[in-house]
């Protein structure tokens, strides 16, 4: 394993620490602290923005935010260990508060503020500290993250009582519409709604939810992240294009998503191009509910072909994954991993393999290995299991 990354979740000591340097910045002790995790998607990709299934799981790391609500009508300031050395820091004015008026990972805290504002909540000024063990642009959302563990320590120090969902929702309007960033519904559920040793089955069209089981550790399994480093320039556009596609082959059958696709709909109809989106998004939501199934009857293992299947539809259906993305899933099977897939929109970012916890070191090192055979840079790897959504740290 690398080093590259932030340890994993650390309880008590991350959290005494997050305090004392609260207080050191703020000259006061925080109110309390939240926490939130990041997500990993175990199957279901390219379906949410399609009306599809998902099914991720909150992971054992996340962003703590120290909070302590202001009586005084100033600013609100913003900290965070983020960054190469010492605190980064932020600030915003809470009247006047539109797009665009925070710029950096400030706007992240100011969208969820300004979401509160625009649903007709008064929100005072504070005092804010985020400690992070979510690596930034690995595909695990360290944004949403951010996002809730700032809604769920506001939600509670202003007695909102703003449920899971409302909180879900709220957030993603912070990402929408404040941030600028056209994310679904997924990665804050999953933040929200997670538990230990499960997955969260999720219907992006009616946005019910349903916790199923996941015991990696009870079986002595692991999801081992493989994170590329790669972040390739192509990714927005190619994001934008395929939803675009999938946009596009929906209104030619004239339903509202590719999921209210008739069984009998005719794809020749589809230019070849178009037609491999399609079958992309209608396979893999059949696999994750072959997943669910699975889960549902406590073979985990059979997952494994399922997230490899995801993979070789991303591959060579949807055309988002990389050379990268590819020498890590090949890798991770070739050293006995039980399955593995890209995760995330694509074009770099992580994968992910289910395996035996015992053959972590071996798929490492073929991973390792097959990275540098191919002159890549050496990726970061670690292991994540499921944990609890959040909550009160
Ligand atoms: P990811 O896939 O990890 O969510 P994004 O590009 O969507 O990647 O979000 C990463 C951004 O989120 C960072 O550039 C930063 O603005 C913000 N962010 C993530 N973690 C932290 C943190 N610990 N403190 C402050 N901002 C953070
Ligand atoms: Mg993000």
């Amino acid at each position: 394993m690398t080093a590259s990354h932030p340890a994993a979740d650390a309880g008590d000591l991350r959290r005494s620490r997050l305090a004392g340097a609260f207080t050191e910045e703020y000259g006061t002790a925080p109110d309390g602290a939240w926490r939130a995790p990041g997500r990993v998607n175990l199957i279901g990709e390219h379906t949410d923005y399609n009306d599809g299934f998902v099914l991720p799981f909150a992971i054992d790391r996340s962003v703590l935010a120290a909070v302590r609500l202001r009586a005084d009508g100033g600013p609100v300031r913003l900290a965070s260990t983020y960054g190469a050395s010492g605190l980064s820091r932020s600030s915003f004015d809470l009247a006047a508060l539109a797009p665009g008026t925070v710029s950096g990972w400030g706007a992240y805290p100011a969208g969820v503020v300004h979401a509160l504002q625009a649903a007709g909540h008064q929100v005072p000024g504070f005092d804010l500290l985020l400690d992070s063990t979510v690596p930034v642009g690995a595909g695990l959302s360290s944004s949403h993250a951010v996002e809730v563990a700032v809604a769920v320590a506001l939600n509670e120090l202003l007695g909102l009582g703003l449920s899971a969902p409302e909180l879900a929702r709220l957030t993603q309007r912070a990402e929408n519409d404040f941030v600028g960033a056209p994310t679904g519904i997924m990665d804050q559920s999953a933040s929200l709604m997670g538990s230990r040793g499960r997955a969260l089955f999720l219907d992006c069209r009616t946005l019910s939810a349903q916790s199923v089981p996941l015991p990696l550790a009870e079986q002595g399994l692991t999801v081992l992240v493989i994170d590329t480093r790669v972040a390739h320039s192509h990714a927005d556009g190619g994001y934008g294009a395929r939803r675009a596609s999938c946009e596009a082959a929906a209104a030619a059958f004239g339903v509202p998503s590719l999921r209210r696709l008739p069984a009998d709909a005719d794809l020749s109809r589809l230019d070849p191009t178009t037609r491999a989106r399609v079958q992309h998004v209608l396979a893999e939501n059949e696999r994750v509910l072959a997943a669910v199934r699975v889960l549902q009857e406590g073979r985990i293992r059979d997952v494994g072909p399922l997230l490899t299947d995801s993979h070789r539809s991303l591959r060579d259906l949807y055309e988002v994954s990389c050379p990268e993305l590819d020498a890590a899933v090949d890798a991770a099977l070739a050293g006995g991993a039980l399955g593995a897939r890209m995760t995330g929109g694509g074009f770099g970012g992580s994968a992910i393999a289910l395996l035996e916890e015992e053959a972590v070191d071996v798929v490492a090192a073929a991973v390792q290995a097959e990275f540098a055979a191919h002159g890549f840079a050496a990726p970061a790897l670690f292991s994540v299991l499921p944990a609890d959504g959040a909550g009160r740290a």
